[in-house]
């Protein structure tokens, strides 16, 4: 392969009115016209008689094209005319060819699809097919070679491949539009006029991604496209890899819109919108970029979200509560389009075709005046299923803006993501609650809401390996039982006996700590556990359980009042002693309480 500068250094700012030299014997011959963003880069391949042109140009440009080749070679020395495929500034000028050219050897070169439609210019000079010719041409100091790149634009496009010098005439791939020509790239952000023509015209990633393959597998030092900038070496690289991770296909999305530089900024926009469903899990997350997104577009000041929960109360995900979500109220005017369906929303701007200055727009938001000051969107969100609001989100702008369509259409677009988003939430947080809700059902006793024996046996048991490892962390076992509580079931009944297990209860929570475990042992037996407690201050602890029960005695719910007495037995656990050892020392101490006469705590 030839040394020669495959930066192009010595083109930066070139005088394009002159042939060009952009590597051994290749000439750029084209002709750059005002007020085109699409220019015509022809390329000349200098073989003495056996030259090479490549997209010749159209009719505009021919005339500056045939000045340029002159002053390289006499026109008469090419004898192929290579077209990449049929477009009209490629190859409109071949009618001129055709009555230029006087050798019977000079011929069109190209594919057979391009050739389907190229005859029809009527012209003379006989085609040569590259998948008739093993896909490469030889010339006097090198080879050509033609990449098929397939509906990347066009059903049989090509490139062409210059082995020794590793220029890439790569016809519309890597093209780009530019508003001020500039012959060779300067820097990566020659990416940016590439994207919007690949993003638009090229069907898809995977049509465009086989013809990038396809080109890597040459090694390509410059690429030469017929509109857009040449690319030198140093930049081939990142405009391949920029070019392999692009979106493409927008146009089917232009429908009557042209203006594809503002379709791929909005493009760039849903794009993002999409991303942030798909990486972010946590609503927090997704509130957070949505808000970015769309920052991007609008003045947004923030967005505030409210979403009807099962039981109709409100979940508010506000920028106030950093979307932790809570049960909360929704602005009236919110809470007003709850369960509101499609026909509704639309009735009520029907029938109030300005809410207080509020302006729907496009059936899917409406727009209005804050309370202090900026505009507020409000965006109801529908249940795929049901069709019915069953949440809205509030986008509170800074200013009192006229939205453009462009802006609409973000906001339109955020609509379905929120919705999603939404629901998603409402969800996780039901069943949030519901699992909650089973749990503390199974670890609590129906009747009294204490800690139940299952709880009890959990959380214990991982105590006592704590306090296994760590002296200070003490385990005491206060066992409570009531005193003759059968007598309050023979006088009162059940429903009083269960009324006055609730009050004992309440009374024992009231005697104890945070840290200590309250459980309902059996019927109307109780164990406190303290914590890290002296054996003293045990005792001490339970005397005072038994004192403030004889003293306050029960209130029932019909206002009498019940003396009742509690027997306490107290055990200190020691290390490495299980638990049911521990009980059952409490349980003796208890049985000697009740011995002893009742109303009295003893330790073990
Ligand atoms: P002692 O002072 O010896 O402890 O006498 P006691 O009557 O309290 O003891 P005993 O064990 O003989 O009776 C306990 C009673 O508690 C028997 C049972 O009917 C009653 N009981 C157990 N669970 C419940 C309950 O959930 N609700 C009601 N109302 N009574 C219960
Ligand atoms: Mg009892
Ligand atoms: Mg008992």
């Amino acid at each position: 392969m030839s040394t020669f500068d495959t930066n192009l250094e010595h083109l930066a700012g070139a005088d394009t009115t002159r042939a060009l030299e952009i590597a051994p014997r290749v000439w750029w011959v084209g002709h750059i016209l005002e007020d085109d963003i699409f220019q015509c880069h022809v390329y000349l391949i200098e073989q003495g008689d056996q030259s090479v042109l490549i997209d010749p140009g159209s009719l505009l440009t021919f005339p500056a094209t045939l000045e340029k080749i002159e002053e390289v070679i006499p026109f008469a020395n090419i004898r192929y005319f290579v077209c990449h495929h049929q477009d009209p500034d490629i190859a409109a000028s071949l009618p001129m060819i055709d009555a230029l050219v006087r050798r019977p050897d000079a011929v069109v070169v190209t594919h057979w699809r391009a050739q389907a439609l190229l005859k029809h210019y009527g012209i003379k000079m006989p085609f040569w097919l590259v998948d008739q010719n093993d896909w490469r041409l030889a010339l006097e100091d090198r080879e050509l070679r033609f990449i098929f790149t397939p509906y990347a634009h066009f059903p049989g496009a090509i490139c062409s491949f210059d082995a020794s010098t590793g220029v890439l005439f790569s016809s519309d791939i890597f093209g780009g539009f530019t508003e001020r020509p500039a012959l060779v790239a300067q820097d990566e952000s020659y990416f940016e006029s590439m994207r919007p023509f690949h993003e638009h015209y090229m069907p898809s990633p995977d049509i465009l991604d086989f013809a990038l393959r396809r080109i890597a597998e040459h090694p390509v030092r410059i690429i030469a496209p017929q509109h857009g900038s040449i690319i030198p070496e140093r930049l081939v690289a990142f405009m391949t890899g920029a070019l392999r991770h692009l979106d493409c296909g927008i146009y089917l999305h232009a429908q009557g819109n042209t203006d594809i530089q503002r379709l791929s900024r909005l493009n760039t926009t849903l794009r993002e919108i999409t991303q942030t469903m798909l990486l972010y899990r946590d609503f927090r997350d997704i509130a957070d970029r949505l808000r970015q997104v769309v920052s991007r577009n609008l003045p947004v000041e923030r967005i505030d979200y409210y979403a009807r929960l099962e039981d109709d109360s409100v979940l508010a995900l506000t920028h106030e509560n950093r979307f932790s979500g809570i049960s909360g109220e929704a602005p009236t005017a919110v809470a007003a389009l709850m369960g509101q369906d499609r026909e509704d929303w639309r009735a009520l701007h029907r029938d109030h075709p300005t809410m207080r200055g509020h302006v729907l727009h496009s059936d899917t938001f409406r727009a209005g005046p804050a309370e202090h000051g900026g505009l507020v969107v409000t965006l109801p969100l529908f249940s795929p299923s049901h069709q019915v609001i069953e949440a809205v989100a509030l986008i509170h702008l800074a200013d009192v803006v006229d939205l453009t369509p462009d802006e609409e259409q973000v906001i339109c677009q955020i609509a379905m993501p929120l919705q999603v988003a939404l629901e998603r939430e409402v969800i996780y947080r039901s069943i949030d609650a519901k699992r909650r809700e089973a749990y503390q059902r199974s670890i609590r006793d129906s009747l009294t809401g204490l800690f139940n024996r299952l709880y009890m046996q959990d959380v214990m048991k991982r105590q006592c390996r704590i306090h296994d490892r760590d002296p200070n962390a003490g385990v005491t076992a206060i066992m409570i039982d009531i005193d003759h509580f059968k007598a309050i079931n023979d006088t009162y009944g059940h429903v009083v006996g269960d009324e006055a297990l609730k009050h004992v209860a309440e009374r024992l929570q009231g005697c104890s700590r945070e840290t200590d475990v309250l459980v309902r042992f059996g019927g109307e037996e109780f164990i406190l556990y303290l914590i890290g407690t002296a054996p003293s201050e045990a005792s001490a602890q339970a005397e005072r359980i038994r004192s403030t029960i004889e003293e306050r005695g029960i209130g029932l719910d019909d206002g009498r009042r019940l003396a009742i007495t509690v027997s306490l037995g107290v055990a200190t656990r020691v290390q490495k002693e299980p638990l049911e050892d521990l009980i059952r020392r409490a349980d003796e101490a208890l049985y000697r309480a009740k011995k002893a006469g009742r109303n009295r705590c003893e330790s073990a």
